[in-house]
């Protein structure tokens, strides 16, 4: 395969290097750009088998290095999280081979509900950013935006002691909500009040047509 025929693996969005690692996620947002869009940037996202292949992804960073930049972004059409295992391997690539750059990873906070534990610690000095969907002030506008496969109150709890935990191992961590989509207006506001509360930082995610900010 050349990488003309892989950029789904490894894409870019204003010049920052994302990587697509599967496209199966807990959630079915109502403004996921996996139903509104087949691709982003003119890339179709969608995978064969539904997942990346680590070893894959590695070669199309190296490929692909004179791009790299200062951060790279795991984010695609699906949960990176889901692919632990995948991740964690890939963000030692990149840490041990290009020392200098940060790595983020846009998650849904659903991890250790995933995984039944606690997958963060495993995570310190692999991940330097965490930034989590926060998405909604309370848990039934969370599960009514998300339509996550969880109970409304387990997913958001479990979702914001993720963001405590996150924040207590020193990581670097958002809450995030998206603005601008119609069909899931919130409280702007009071989801700043909680990521300020559960520690975090505070970002509003611009709903863009081709993905998001
Ligand atoms: S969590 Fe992200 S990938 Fe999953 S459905 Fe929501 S927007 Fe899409």
């Amino acid at each position: 395969m050349t990488t003309a025929e892989k950029q789904n693996l490894v894409y870019f969005v204003s010049g920052k290097m994302y990587i697509n690692l599967t496209n199966l996620c807990t959630c079915k947002c109502v403004f996921c750009i996996r139903d509104l869009n087949a691709t982003v940037e003119g890339v179709d996202m969608h995978l064969d088998n539904l997942k990346a292949d680590a070893d894959e992804v590695i070669k199309y960073i190296n490929e692909l290095s004179d791009k790299i930049g200062s951060e790279v972004v795991f984010c695609g059409y699906g949960e990176p999280m889901i692919e632990l295992e995948s991740l964690e391997k890939v963000a030692k690539y990149v840490k041990e081979n290009y020392p200098n750059v940060k790595i983020r990873v846009n998650t849904n906070g659903h991890a250790n509900l995933i995984y039944k534990r606690d997958v963060l610690p495993e995570l310190v000095g692999l991940v330097d950013t965490f930034s989590v969907s926060l998405n909604a002030e309370n848990a039934d506008l969370y599960k009514k935006i998300t339509q996550c496969c969880y109970d409304a109150d387990i997913a958001y709890q479990g979702m914001k002691d993720f963001i405590k935990e996150s924040v207590k191992l020193g990581f670097n961590t958002y809450a995030t909500v998206v603005d601008g989509f119609d069909g899931a207006k919130v409280d702007v506001k009071m989801c700043e009040k909680i990521a300020v509360e559960l520690g975090a930082n505070f970002r509003v995610r611009e709903y863009l047509n081709e993905g998001y900010s």
